[in-house]
């Protein structure tokens, strides 16, 4: 690592958006204090985009795609701009994981294994990038037809891209929307959450030191106002939207007048089914996992346990101990194994489900309420309860807080059906000691991605993405590379 990366810091008293490759101060807004979750002090400021940053990006991504060098250079000299952004990003890990645990309240090693995973895809969609993108196909149409003629099927760019993203995981979620759309030839325009927007800057740097053409890469912060105009605007050929089901779906119906591509990363309920010959230890690993992890804010986790009643009562025992050893406290103390929730309104909607989940009837297990050791950040302890009967509001909704619901069942039929009784689809995890039966249920539960025991939710490449109300598409490795790629068959006669 040169000095200067290692003497490099985040901005954290940002005043500009960059757009059309200078920075440009919003004209509507005062900049936004931006609050460290764990502490509620503020950890700085950023820019508040508006209506007329988004017309000025909006401009600019459309020329730089019209008329531009970006989508018209050799795929080899762009991935060279691409691998300067990359080595801009490699350089500055450990200071990408501390802003990740003092914005988005993150422990270091959940962002440090943000960081990897999306460190790895990109080093992936640069090697993408290079190959060649045309695939020759003969016409077999008519073979009597006079001459022969063949078909090159060809992968372009899909031409200004606009990204929305959440607040849960900005830096790996801002990176694997912006990286593969950029490695693909696309100029992007990205608009982060509210709650975190100081880390799509580091982006920014990135691509200032990759010597990016400008419009290329644009970041408009701001709110809904922002994000409905970027999505319904004419000039934009594809949104990519992570968020939850409820925006999702506005974003499909702001896009739609407009017939733009719409690619969409949403929430879930995932289930992990403990069947009666789980090893306990695996199952209560990959449960706590399943609902304390980032504090139960990952769309992917399983926070909803379908469990044999045969061995319901021990599963729900050993976990209420291993819960017991959470340390639950500031996300930049190495010690602390849960850190908070985003903002006090997260932590609210906590609450209610809590209270909801006790007026269904559920027996509430564990925690339940506000740590009364920490009066200052957004802290909620880990929570569990059993005898959840799957139809209640606690196990059909994505909380995205740290509780775990307990389902029990007696067949894996049974099992199955209750995995599938969700409207989301996005992940899951079956645990036996049979795995030939544990894959076989894993093929019928209807999720976009699903691991057998420790199999983690899903290798580094693996495609990622949801079924039913869990979204539209794919992210990660060739298949989400691929989503930022238009396909045109061009024929022509060769005799
Ligand atoms: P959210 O849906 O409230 O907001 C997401 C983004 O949409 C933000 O940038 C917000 O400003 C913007 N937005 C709000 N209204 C909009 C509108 N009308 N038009 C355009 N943009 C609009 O989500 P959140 O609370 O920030 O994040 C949590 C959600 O994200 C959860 O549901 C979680 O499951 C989901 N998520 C999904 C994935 C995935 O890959 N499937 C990953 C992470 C998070």
């Amino acid at each position: 690592m040169s000095e200067t990366a290692q003497a490099w810091k985040p901005k954290l008293d940002i005043r500009e958006l960059y757009i059309d490759g200078k920075w440009i101060a919003p004209q509507a807004s005062d900049p936004a204090k931006i609050v460290n979750p764990s502490t509620e002090d503020i950890l700085g400021s950023a820019p508040v985009g508006g209506l007329r940053e988004c017309e000025m990006a909006l401009a600019a991504a459309r020329r730089a795609f019209d008329d531009g060098p970006w989508p018209r250079m050799d795929r080899h000299t762009r991935a060279r701009h691409m691998q300067k952004f990359f080595d801009f990003l490699e350089a500055r890990q450990g200071q990408t994981v501390a802003l990740q645990s003092l914005e988005v309240g993150l422990l270091a090693s959940e962002a440090t294994m943000h960081w990897f995973l999306g460190m790895k895809n990109f080093e992936e969609f640069i090697e993408i990038s290079k190959r060649n993108p045309i695939d020759v196909q003969p016409l077999v149409i008519d073979p009597n037809a006079p001459g022969v003629g063949i078909s090159a099927i060809v992968r372009e760019p899909m031409g200004v891209v606009v990204a929305i993203t959440p607040f849960n995981a900005p830096f790996l979620l801002d990176l694997m929307k912006a990286a593969p759309a950029l490695c693909a030839g696309n100029t992007v325009i990205l608009k982060p959450s509210p709650d975190t927007p100081l880390d799509p800057f580091i982006l920014v740097e990135a691509a200032i030191a990759a010597d990016l053409p400008p419009g290329v890469f644009n970041v408009v912060t701001g709110g809904i106002d922002v994000g409905e105009k970027l999505s319904s605007d004419p000039r934009v050929d594809m949104v990519t939207f992570t968020g939850s089901d409820v925006v999702g779906a506005k974003v499909m119906a702001q896009a739609s007048s407009t017939i733009k591509k719409v690619h969409l990363e949403l929430g879930g309920k995932s289930p992990l089914i403990v069947r009666h010959d789980a090893d306990l230890e695996i199952a209560i690993r990959r449960g706590m996992i399943g609902f304390t992890t980032q504090s139960g804010q990952g769309c992917v986790l399983t926070t909803r346990h379908i469990v044999n009643n045969k061995i319901r009562p021990d599963y729900v025992a050993a976990m209420s101990e291993a819960l017991k050893k959470i340390k639950v406290g500031n996300a930049s103390d190495p010690t602390t194994t849960m850190g908070p929730l985003i903002r006090e309104i997260a932590r609210a909607r906590t609450e209610r489900y809590v209270k909801m989940g006790r007026d269904d009837g559920a027996s509430l297990v564990f925690g339940g309420k506000r740590p009364a050791h920490l009066n200052k950040g957004y802290f909620f302890e880990p929570t569990l309860f059993d005898n959840v009967d799957n139809r209640s509001t606690i196990a059909q909704d994505e909380i995205f807080g740290p509780v775990g619901v307990v389902v029990g069942f007696d067949t894996d039929e049974e099992a199955i059906k209750l995995a599938n009784d969700s409207r989301y689809g996005l992940g899951g995890c079956v645990v036996s000691r049979d795995v030939g039966t544990a894959v076989k249920m894993a093929l019928q539960v209807r999720t976009g991605t699903i691991s057998v025991n420790d199999g983690g939710s899903s290798s580094k490449f693996a495609p990622f993405g949801g079924y039913k109300r869990s979204g539209l598409g794919r992210e990660w490795g060739e298949m989400g590379y691929h989503e930022y790629t238009e396909v045109k068959a061009l024929s022509f006669p060769v005799a």
